[in-house]
C-alpha cells in the first residue's frame, strides 16, 4: 500500500489549526484572554434569529431564544444535545436569571417581562406602565438588589415575524422594576431604540446599547455608559463606543470590567463578539460567519463565552470570567 503525499492529505472535517484565527488580538491587553488551543465552536445551527443566551450552571445547560420560531432552546453541556425548552415562547428575546436563579425573560408577544418560577409556572412581572402596554421588552438584567432593569424598544411590534404588529403606546425607554412591590420607574428615556444592557462588575456603571440606526439611517449606533447613583438613577451619560459601521446588541462584562458586545450588520471582519477595555478601546474580536445578537458567559468557571449568532449558537473558552450573576 502506497502512502499518499502530504499534499494529498485531506485535512477537511471541521478541525482548525491552533491558534484559531477567529480569535483576534487587537491590543496586547487582550492576549491574556486568548487561549491558544481553544477554538470557536458551532454548537448548533437551525435557528432563524438566535437571541438571549442564559447559563444554568445548576442544570448544566444553556437556554436561548429563537425569536421567529417562537421557541426557546436548551443546549445540554453533558450530552451536547439541543432540545426545545419552551414552545410557544411568546417570542422571547433577552433572558437572564434573578438572585433566586429564576429565569427572567423579555417577551415580544404579550409585550411583557416574565419570570419562570421554580415549579415552572410563569409570572408576569410587568406588561404595562401607567395603564399603557409596554412596546416589546428586548433585554434584561437583574441588579444585586433584586431589581429588574430592562429595555423596551418596540422591535416586537414592528413585524409579525418576531411578534405581533401593533401600535406603540409608550416611548421607547429603559425601566427599573422592583418585582416585590411592582413599582416601576423610568431610568432612561433619551434612547431611540434601547437594546442590550449590563452593569459593570461593581454595579457602579450601567451600559446600554442604542440600535436607533436599525430603522433610521440617521439614528445612533452606539453604546452609552451611565453612573448608577445610590438612588438607582442614571447620571452622566456618555457615549462609550460608536459601533458604526455596524451595530451592537446584547452585552456582558467580565470580571476585569471589559465589555463584551455582540456585534453585527457590517459583514466579515466585524460581525461576532467585540471586547472593549473599560476605557472603550477595542482590544479583541471573536469573528463569526454570522451576525451575533447576544452573548453570555457560562460553564463551571464562567470562562466560556456563548454567542447567539443568527442561525447558530457558538462558544469559545476565554481566560476570563463573566462578572455578572448568574
Ligand atoms: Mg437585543
Amino acid at each position: 500500500m502506497s502512502t499518499p503525499s502530504l499534499a494529498e492529505r485531506d485535512w477537511s472535517g471541521g478541525v482548525v489549526r491552533y491558534p484559531d484565527p477567529a480569535v483576534e488580538v487587537l491590543d496586547d491587553s487582550f492576549s491574556k484572554y486568548r487561549i491558544g488551543n481553544a477554538v470557536v465552536e458551532r454548537l448548533f445551527t437551525g435557528c432563524r434569529w438566535a437571541e438571549g443566551p442564559v447559563w444554568f450552571g445548576d442544570a448544566r445547560c444553556l437556554i436561548w431564544s429563537d425569536i421567529p420560531n417562537n421557541r426557546m432552546l436548551r443546549w445540554n453541556e453533558e450530552s451536547q444535545e439541543v432540545s426545545v425548552y419552551r414552545n410557544p415562547s411568546h417570542h422571547s428575546n433577552g433572558n437572564t436569571r434573578d438572585r433566586q436563579g429564576r429565569l427572567v425573560s423579555c417577551e415580544h408577544t404579550g409585550r411583557r417581562v416574565s419570570r419562570t418560577e421554580h415549579d415552572g409556572s410563569i409570572t408576569v412581572l410587568m406588561d404595562s406602565f401607567e395603564g399603557k402596554s409596554l412596546n416589546s421588552p428586548n433585554d434584561v438584567v437583574v441588579h444585586s438588589d433584586g431589581s429588574v432593569w430592562f429595555t423596551d424598544p418596540g422591535y416586537g411590534i414592528m413585524l409579525n415575524y418576531e411578534g405581533k404588529v401593533a401600535e406603540a403606546e409608550l416611548p421607547n425607554r429603559v425601566y427599573r422594576l422592583d418585582p416585590e412591590s411592582g413599582a416601576a420607574t423610568i431610568v432612561a428615556d433619551d434612547f431611540l431604540r434601547p437594546n442590550g444592557l449590563c452593569f459593570s462588575p461593581g454595579e457602579d456603571l450601567l451600559y446600554i446599547v442604542d440600535t436607533g440606526r436599525s430603522h433610521d439611517p440617521d439614528g445612533p449606533s452606539h453604546i452609552r455608559v451611565f453612573d448608577v447613583t445610590a438612588d438607582n438613577l442614571l447620571e452622566n451619560g456618555r457615549v462609550f463606543v460608536d459601533m458604526n459601521p455596524g451595530m451592537a446588541d446584547g452585552i456582558r462584562c467580565d470580571v476585569d470590567g471589559n465589555l463584551w458586545a455582540a456585534a453585527g450588520w457590517a459583514g466579515p471582519g466585524f460581525d461576532g463578539a467585540h471586547c472593549y477595555a473599560p476605557d472603550g478601546t477595542l482590544i479583541g474580536q471573536i469573528h463569526l460567519p454570522e451576525i451575533c445578537a447576544n452573548l453570555c458567559f457560562g460553564g463551571a468557571e464562567k470562562n466560556r463565552l456563548f454567542m447567539a449568532g443568527s442561525q447558530s449558537l457558538y462558544a469559545v473558552y476565554v481566560e476570563t470570567a463573566g462578572a455578572q450573576h448568574p
